[in-house]
């Protein structure tokens, strides 16, 4: 099932309790693909960056097997999206430092018609009404899939509303949807969520674990354990987990149930990789050989 992306590409500049990285390679997009590359090839990318996106950043996506990179755009005069933020001592915890918008704030990027048999949709985050545009461009989708983050939720929550009404899916973290929904419980937030649109939805814990709420059931799936020195960074692990779920489900060729529940392991175990360095690097310095150990290792750990 051909699969489509669209989101952020970022420089990130991060700080760890311990450490700090600057102008690293991330965004919502990179992470999404270059975890999703693992399970399903060609993955599309719909993105933009500005002329000064680092040369190093540009090979290191260049870099990744299974990135179709047609639609991305570069612009010359424009400002690449950049974030930083700073994590608490517990890692779950983060603070939103800055956010530059650049080419958000600008028009969408454009889709190459190669693209138009695309069937799964990611809209990793982004603003939501570029999500919404480039939804409305797949009316033949068989999954349409979305995440958001607490920026968006405090200043587009109308058009996060209406984009609600038409994807099938929301992938979010423990504490957007209680900010979402004014609810802790991330089941009943989740159930408040499917209310306001989307039938299926994956509420990510961080080192708890996800669990899934969906009309045919609910699973869960526990986070892979790592001890300290394998948490060096936590950015880009849930846009990791979304592209290992995305990937498998492209792969396995069936949205059903069953294959989102054995996606969530995909997402949890891809995005253990994320967790071990800064920026895209923990997962391009892993080989498939190394995932699918981890793989066998996370069935064994995780039986019940
Ligand atoms: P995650 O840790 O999975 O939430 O993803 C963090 C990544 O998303 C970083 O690489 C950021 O560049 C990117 N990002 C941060 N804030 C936003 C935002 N408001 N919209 C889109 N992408 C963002």
């Amino acid at each position: 099932m051909p699969l489509l992306v669209t989101g952020t590409i970022g420089i990130d500049t991060v700080h760890t309790p311990t450490a700090k990285a600057e102008e690293v390679s991330g965004g919502s997009c990179a992470y999404f693909a270059a975890a999703a590359a693992f399970h399903h090839a060609p993955v599309r990318i719909v993105g933009a960056v500005g002329g000064d996106w680092p040369k190093d950043h540009a090979a290191l996506l260049e870099s990744i097997d299974g990135l179709c990179l047609e639609g991305l755009e570069r612009r010359n005069d424009s400002k690449t999206f950049a974030w930083g933020g700073r994590y608490f001592d517990n890692m779950n915890q983060r603070e939103t430092l800055f956010t530059e918008l650049g080419v958000l704030e600008e028009a969408p990027p454009k889709v190459p018609a190669s693209y138009n048999d695309s069937r799964l949709i990611f809209l990793a985050n982004s603003h939501p009404s570029v999500q919404m545009d480039l939804l409305h461009k797949f009316p033949d989708r068989q999954l349409a899939v979305a995440d958001t983050m607490d920026l968006w939720i405090n200043i587009a929550r109308e058009e996060l509303l209406a984009l609600f009404k038409e994807i099938d899916g929301l992938i979010i973290n423990d504490s957007e949807a209680e900010q979402l929904t004014e609810i802790s419980n991330p089941i009943t937030a989740a159930r408040a969520i499917i209310e306001m649109g989307p039938s299926f939805v994956i509420v990510k814990k961080g080192d708890h674990g996800a669990v899934l709420v969906h009309k045919d059931g609910i699973a869960v799936v526990p986070a892979f354990p790592l001890d300290a020195d394998g948490v060096i960074d936590p950015t880009g692990a849930g846009d990791s987990f979304a592209g290992g779920f995305m990937g498998h489900i492209a792969r396995a060729g069936n949205i059903d149930f069953e294959s989102m529940q054995e996606g969530m392991a995909w997402g949890t175990v891809t995005a253990s990789f994320t967790l071990g360095s800064f920026g895209l690097d923990g997962l391009c310095a892993t080989t498939r050989d190394q995932l699918d150990t981890r793989m066998k290792e996370f069935k064994s750990i995780a039986k019940v």
